[in-house]
Order: C-alpha cells, then structure tokens, then sequence
C-alpha cells in the first residue's frame, strides 16, 4: 500500500475507467467500476439502480474512492485496458 500511494500519479489519475464507464450488476445495480462493484460501493447519486438511469445525473457525481484506487493511479496507471498514462 506504502508503494503504491508513493507512486500516484495525477496523470493517471485523469484517465481511470471510472471517468468515463459504469459498470451495472446482475441485479441492476450501478457502480463507478468493477472494482467498486466487488466492494459493493454503489454509485452515489440520484438512482444507483438502472431503473432510474439518468444520463446527466450521473454525468455529474462524484465517483466513490478509497484506497483500493491507489491501484489504478499509481505509475503508469492501470485499467481493464492497461495503462493509462
Ligand atoms: S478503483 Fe477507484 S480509481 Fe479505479 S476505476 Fe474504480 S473508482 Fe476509479
């Protein structure tokens, strides 16, 4: 954990999936990424299920973080499609 909040990295930070990707489970539940997902961190705005899906409302929240993000922000960045920065 020491390692990677060492090597954050903003840049990478501006590229992360859940910038522009949601991930929606088998239930219908939204969430900011897979990784929130294995976490069960629900989307946090107006409807986090997608029977209330709102475009621009979740254009405009605030992604749920911790320090399981330091693993998409750290270096080069990571992501389901490989680095980010
Ligand atoms: S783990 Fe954190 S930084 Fe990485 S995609 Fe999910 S919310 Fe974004």
């Amino acid at each position: 954990m020491e390692k990677l909040v060492q090597a954050y990295n903003p840049a990478a930070a501006t590229n992360v999936m859940c910038r522009n990707t949601i991930s929606i489970g088998w239930d219908g539940y939204l969430y900011d990424c897979d990784f929130n997902q294995m976490l069960d961190l629900k989307v946090a705005c107006g409807s986090n299920h997608i029977s209330g899906f709102d475009i621009h409302t979740l254009n405009q929240r605030t992604v749920v973080v911790n320090q399981h993000c330091y693993g998409c922000t750290a270096g080069s960045g990571s992501s389901c499609g490989g680095s980010v920065a």
